[in-house]
Formats: C-alpha cells, sequence, structure tokens
C-alpha cells in the first residue's frame, strides 16, 4: 500500500512514445510537456519494451508501423511481461481501417487514436486511461489485502500457539504495508500494557510497556477507534513525550483497536516512513479487519488468560464478601440502585427482603464466634439456594442478609420471605445444643408510596423488619403502605 501510493504520483506523469517518427515526436512531446507530462522517446519496439521495463511507464502512445518489431508486436510482448502494474497502451496510428483497429485493441491496447491528433482530445485519452489505471491498482491492492486477511485466517486455523498466531499477522501486515515495524500491544490495565508481537523481531515475547509514556496509545484505548498520525514528532498529543519519539522523525503511525465487549483487549501498532497524503482509508480499513481477526489469538494468549484471571479475582474480591461468599453491601447498594432505576423506567415491580438472625450474639455467646461463623456460612448458603436464579443475595451487615428481587410484586415476596423462614427453621444445625435457629424478616416493594429511590426501599424494608422483631421475632412483616 505505501509504495503503491509513492509509485502512483511518480508514475502517473510517465508517459512513453514508441514511434519511429521524429516529426510525430515531436508533435506528441510538445503536447504532453505543455500538459505536465513527463516523457521518454523509442524510435523502435524493441528499445520501446526495453525502455517499459526499466522506466515503468503508467501510458505508452504506440505507433504500429514501425521498422523491426512494429506495434502489434509490441502489444503481445508486453502484456505477456511481468510488471509491478499494467501500463496503459494508446495506439496512435495514420491507418483507421478496421482490421488495424481490432488486431490492436485484441493484442492489449486499450485505445485507438488516429493521426493527425488533436490535443484536447489526446489529453482527455490520456486521463481517461490514469483514471482506468488507478482502478486497477486499487483492484489489485484490494486482492492483496484479501489474501494477506486469508493468508492470516489459514495461519490461525493451522497453528494453535497463539503467540506464533500473532506473530504471523505481524509479519504479514508489515508485508503488505510496508511499515518499518508491526506490533500488537496487550493493554492489561490503564498504565501497563504489553508487546506480544513484533515483525522485527520474532523472539519479542511479553515486553512490559508504560503506557503513560505512550499518550497515543491512551488516546485509543479511550476512544476505541484507530489512530493516524501523519507526522508522529509534530503532533500536539505527542508533545509531552517528544523526548521519547526523537528516532520518530519523519516516521507516521497508526494505532487501531482490537476490541472485544467495548473493551481494548490490545492495539495493532504501525509505523511508518512519513506519509505525504497521510494513512489511506483504505490502509485503515484494512488495519481494522486485520485487528479484529487477531483477537482471538490476542485473547488466547498466555498472558492475556493469567490477566484476566487476577482481574476477575480482584473483581470478586472487592464485589463479595469472604465469609459467605455472598455479594457484600456496596455491591448490593449499587445493584439495588439499578434494579430501582430500572423498575422506575420500564414501570416494573421491585421487591426487597431484609432478613436477620434472632438472638444471634447468645450463638456466639453460648458456643463461641467460631461456630457463629459456621452457622452463619450455612444459613447465607441456604438463602442463596432458597432464592430464584434472578434473585441477588448480599451479606447487609453482620447477621442480616438481604435479597433483591427483581420484577417481584409485593405477594411473591412474601411468599418466598416465608419460605426463606421456614427453612431456616427447620434445619438442624450440627454442634448447637437447641439446634434451632430462627430469622426476622422485613419486606418492601417498589412501587410503593413514599419509595423515591433505593434508599427509601431499604428504609422501608428495615422498618418491616424491626416490627417483625416487636412481633416476637421469627415473622415476616411488610411495610406500612
Ligand atoms: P436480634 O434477635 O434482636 O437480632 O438479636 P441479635 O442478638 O441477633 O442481635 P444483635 O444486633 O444484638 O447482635 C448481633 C450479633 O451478631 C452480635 C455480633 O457479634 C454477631 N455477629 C455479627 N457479625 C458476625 C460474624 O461475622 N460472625 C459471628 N460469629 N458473629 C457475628
Ligand atoms: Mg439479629
Ligand atoms: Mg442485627
Amino acid at each position: 500500500m505505501g509504495t503503491d501510493l509513492r509509485q502512483r504520483t511518480d508514475q502517473a506523469n510517465k508517459v512513453l512514445i514508441i514511434d519511429d517518427d521524429l516529426t510525430n515526436k515531436a508533435i506528441l512531446e510538445d503536447i504532453l510537456h505543455s500538459n505536465g507530462y513527463e516523457t521518454r522517446y523509442a524510435s523502435d519496439g524493441t528499445e520501446g519494451l526495453k525502455t517499459i521495463a526499466v522506466w515503468q511507464p503508467s501510458v505508452i502512445l504506440l505507433d504500429l508501423v514501425m521498422p523491426g518489431l512494429d506495434g502489434i508486436g509490441v502489444l503481445k510482448e508486453l502484456r505477456s511481461m511481468d510488471l509491478p502494474s499494467r501500463p496503459s497502451v494508446i495506439v496512435v496510428s495514420m491507418k483507421s481501417d478496421e482490421k488495424s483497429i481490432v488486431s490492436s485493441l485484441s493484442s492489449g491496447a486499450d485505445d485507438f487514436i488516429v493521426k493527425p491528433i488533436s490535443e484536447p482530445e489526446l489529453v482527455a485519452r490520456i486521463r481517461a486511461q490514469l483514471r482506468i489505471n488507478e482502478f486497477y491498482r486499487e483492484i489489485a491492492e484490494d486482492k492483496r489485502n484479501l489474501e494477506t486477511i486469508l493468508a492470516i485466517t489459514g495461519a490461525m486455523s493451522a497453528t494453535l500457539d497463539p503467540s506464533e498466531v500473532l506473530n504471523i499477522i505481524v509479519s504479514k501486515v508489515a508485508g503488505v504495508t510496508e511499515a518499518v515495524r508491526c506490533s500488537i500491544v496487550l493493554i492489561v490495565k490503564d498504565d501497563e500494557g504489553y508487546v506480544l508481537a513484533t515483525h522485527e523481531d520474532p523472539a519479542v515475547r511479553e515486553l512490559k510497556l508504560d503506557l503513560s509514556k505512550y499518550p497515543e496509545i491512551k488516546e485509543v484505548i479511550s476512544t476505541k477507534a484507530p489512530l493516524a498520525l501523519d507526522d508522529v514528532i509534530n503532533h500536539p498529543l505527542m508533545a509531552g513525550v517528544k523526548n521519547r519519539i526523537a528516532d520518530l522523525k519523519d516516521m507516521s503511525i497508526l494505532i487501531v483497536p482490537i476490541v472485544f465487549n467495548d473493551e481494548v483487549l490490545g492495539t495493532l501498532f504501525l509505523r511508518t516512513r512519513k506519509k505525504e497524503n497521510g494513512f489511506s482509508r483504505k490502509e485503515i480499513d484494512f488495519c481494522r479487519i486485520v485487528a479484529n481477526s487477531s483477537f482471538h489469538a490476542l485473547r488466547n494468549a498466555r498472558l492475556f488468560e493469567k490477566v484476566t484471571k487476577e482481574k476477575e479475582y480482584l473483581r470478586e474480591i472487592a464485589l463479595k464478601d469472604q465469609l459467605t461468599s455472598l455479594y457484600n453491601h456496596n455491591f448490593f447498594y449499587s445493584r439495588l440502585e439499578e434494579e430501582f432505576e430500572r423498575a422506575v423506567r420500564y414501570e416494573t415491580p421491585l421487591s426487597l427482603i431484609m432478613l436477620d438472625i434472632d438472638n444471634f450474639k447468645q450463638v456466639n455467646d453460648t458456643y463461641g464466634h467460631r461456630v457463629g461463623d459456621v452457622v452463619l456460612r450455612e444459613i447465607a448458603a441456604m438463602v442463596k439456594r432458597g432464592v430464584r436464579k434472578t434473585d441477588i443475595v448480599a451479606r447487609y451487615g453482620g447477621e442480616e442478609f438481604a435479597v433483591i428481587l427483581p420484577h417481584t410484586l409485593l405477594k411473591g415476596a412474601v411468599d418466598e420471605a416465608e419460605r426463606l423462614r421456614e427453612i431456616v427453621e427447620s434445619h438442624a444445625y450440627a454442634g448447637l445444643v437447641s439446634n434451632k435457629i430462627t430469622v426476622s424478616i422485613g419486606v418492601a416493594a417498589y412501587p410503593q408510596k413514599g419509595a423515591m429511590n433505593s434508599g427509601d426501599l431499604v428504609n422501608y424494608a428495615d422498618d418491616a423488619l424491626y416490627k417483625a422483631k416487636w412481633s416476637g421475632k421469627n415473622c415476616v412483616r411488610v411495610a406500612e403502605t
């Protein structure tokens, strides 16, 4: 892609004249030069073919009748040559008979002009050929990009080793883009990334990056969109890290996020020589497709697994209560808030159960704290098992539990509370002489007069729980409506 752009700008102006007649040569050169084209001249077919191979013109103006190799001979040779890009041939001839036109076009000419030459017509026809060349170039680029994507997906199914897959990706991408550097970076935390593969050095694995020194990567993490910097060193985003990027003078970079579930897992990073016209739409699109396809390899990378497990573990610790493995107080509040907002927005019911163990202090006093802990765990497990999958059970306080019941009316919640009360009461607790434990339960439900937010709902359930305690414990009470 990179080279194509450069070739195109050099090549677009290159017109080769193959004609044995010096007067024609002079007329054509005059027209071409005054229209800004660069020309070369060959006086016969053999010389013409040599010039084509070396100079690679984009358009050839070809005479038919020449001594030695004639125009048709040149066409036949030319179309069997293996050239980096296909030149257009416009036959410029004195002859206008049907046979000449047909044999020229069928031998590979793209157009046919009859002398004497009209300047506007010649220029218009050359322009038309250049436009077609551009299409050819784009198609060739698309084809190569597709081949690369195919090679990458092929490599993925052929090897199970994720780091090998990532290495194949970076080397293929570097190949078609002519990047001086192509790498894949795994994002671990806000400020921590690892280079998992880089095309210059297949041995690079898990090279740690301090992302605070890479504002370009941080930018992509936050926008989740590709970022192309065509003049890295002078870009405002890079102002703070000018020292680090001194060697990026005359470089352009392209960073494409590898996104899953709205989260940036990593980036595809490309560095090339400075782009005159910036990265093209095509280059960016190509890299996006590659970034998408590298997602699985990235996810399967050893480090990714390790990091994900750590993240999950940390999240688990942050959300759950250690003793009972139920959700903790913080999580309970944020979930209740969410559920409350949802209930208001979609006009669905929402219930809340608050449950407190009766005379639990006595259990501790009689049997010790350790036995108390065991009882707490048993009750937690029973409550968890006794509710529906969609209900959310949390340890609200020391020996208090809360259950959020989305989409549940007061009646349903009371039934569930009564069931929980019975389960706890009828359970035999190992190690307890009077092996009976009971709970008091308060229930509140939205919609309810005065319940404007989740805090109100908690207060109503709490009030109901106190009523249950006042009524002699081991019972279920409902919030005053
Ligand atoms: P009530 O029926 O009025 O609720 O009486 P109670 O004794 O259950 O209530 P109180 O609030 O007086 O005492 C609660 C007890 O729960 C005191 C505290 O030591 C105990 N507790 C709180 N958290 C834990 C814990 O994690 N482990 C153990 N073993 N006990 C706990
Ligand atoms: Mg209690
Ligand atoms: Mg209590």
